[in-house]
């Protein structure tokens, strides 16, 4: 096993736990190594910090996997990893779909594990985990027994380390339309061409909390998706319900997951550009009693950070603008680099310029299945807030 021996001054990230090292922090490289391969990190005057893996292609060169000298990277080691992550998931009550690996806050670097009843879906977006894909494989059928695992390494990220992009089943080929229940109500999940893993559970909790408000409402929802907050509403007792998307196949699947709910008769959805119709919709005086706005991720790299904010203000402006005095408005933002403070920021920003008085209902994370790390911010990414807008 190589050795790799970090810069005199090790990192603060390092130091207080979060796993990634980069290329420029290494100081040396004792023994050869090829992408994937299992090494010691160790400081530079030779304190073992952990074992895990490099991908020397990688500007994250390695990952660590553990930080205990005596725990070796092996079957069963990815056997312990998964077991005691779903004993954590049904510890805090989250079972028949879950986040089962969220990457680095379950300390499985670059993994991700979605499990949709008895269907799993994962990720292995870095080389040196895509070499245990089997074993996790392995793994998850003698833990769970399931009927399906399904890869979705789609991802353009996976070219960084060196990896092709590909789908498919990695246990025998089934139906790729599942059907998952989430706070009683039933939602079609497409595994194979949906998005991400197919179906966003980070906002599993975050559904629920719209329920006191879509009471006698008429809602607008944008950035729908497979209509999930919106077909929330409808069963929470909204009076009408109007979800809008991008895509003419997530409209096509929402309008679908309304007719299984038997909310067909009070949601509509309609493909359109959200940035369009909200600007427009604000000129025709357009009023609702509750906005909801749960767009994409705005940005991935540090550069663009100030023109996702811009994004964020101008499309909560937007949705603002259309909210009833006295009715709400609940907005989320998935983007990473955007921290909780400076969303609550870009929101007070936007108020100032919709000339709007704000009421902080709720402000929330994502659902607990995605673990938050101290010391690992990246694991700290989903924004939930809901304010009445005055
Ligand atoms: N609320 C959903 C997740 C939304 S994901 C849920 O909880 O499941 C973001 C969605 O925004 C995607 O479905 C994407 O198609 C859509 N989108 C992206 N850009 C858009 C635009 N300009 N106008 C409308 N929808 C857009």
């Amino acid at each position: 096993m190589a050795n790799v021996i970090l810069q005199k001054k090790i990192s603060q990230r390092v130091a207080n736990g979060h796993p990634w090292i980069f290329s420029n922090e290494i100081d040396r490289i004792e023994g050869d190594t090829k992408p994937g391969d299992i090494i010691e990190a160790y400081t530079f005057d030779k304190k073992f910090i952990g074992r895990g893996y490099i991908n020397p292609k990688s500007q994250i060169t390695v990952r660590l996997l553990t930080r205990d000298k005596n725990e070796p990277i092996n079957e069963q080691f990815i056997f312990n990893r998964i077991q005691s992550a779903w004993d954590y998931r049904k510890k805090i009550g989250y079972t028949e779909n879950c986040r089962l690996i969220f990457g680095e806050a379950d300390f499985m670097p670059a993994l991700i594990i979605d499990k949709f009843n008895d269907y799993f879906v994962l990720q292995t977006l870095s080389y040196g985990m895509e070499v245990w894909k089997s074993t996790i494989v392995k793994a998850l059928q003698s833990i769970f027994n399931p009927k399906g695992i399904y890869e979705r390494n789609d991802v353009p990220v996976r070219e960084l380390e060196g990896l092709e992009q590909k789908k498919g089943w990695l246990t025998e080929p089934l139906d790729t339309n599942i059907l998952i229940t989430e706070n009683g109500l039933r939602f079609y999940v497409d595994i194979e061409n949906g998005q991400k893993t197919g179906y966003f559970l980070d906002q599993q909790d975050n559904r629920r909390a719209i329920k006191h408000i879509s009471k006698g409402a008429d809602v607008l929802g944008v950035f729908t998706y497979t209509g999930t907050f919106e077909i929330h509403a409808a069963h929470f007792g909204a009076k009408s319900v109007l979800g809008l998307d991008i895509s003419e196949n997530a409209v096509l699947q929402a309008t679908k997951n309304a007719e299984l709910n038997g909310v067909s008769s009070i949601c509509r959805f309609e493909a359109v550009n959200a940035f369009d119709v909200l600007k427009q919709w604000g000129k025709d005086g357009r009023q609702y009693d509750v906005v909801m706005l749960d767009p994409p991720a705005f940005t991935k790299s540090r550069e663009n950070i100030d023109k996702a904010v811009t994004g964020y203000k101008e499309i909560n402006l937007r949705g603002m603008k259309l909210v009833k005095p006295g009715g709400f408005l609940v907005t989320s933002s998935c983007t990473n680099l955007v921290s909780p403070e400076l969303f609550l920021d870009t929101i007070k920003m936007a108020a100032i310029d919709a000339r709007r008085k704000l009421r902080q209902v709720t402000f929330k994370a994502q659902a607990s299945d995605h673990p938050i790390i101290w010391g690992i911010e990246n694991t700290n990414y989903l924004k939930f807030l809901i304010v009445q807008v005055l």
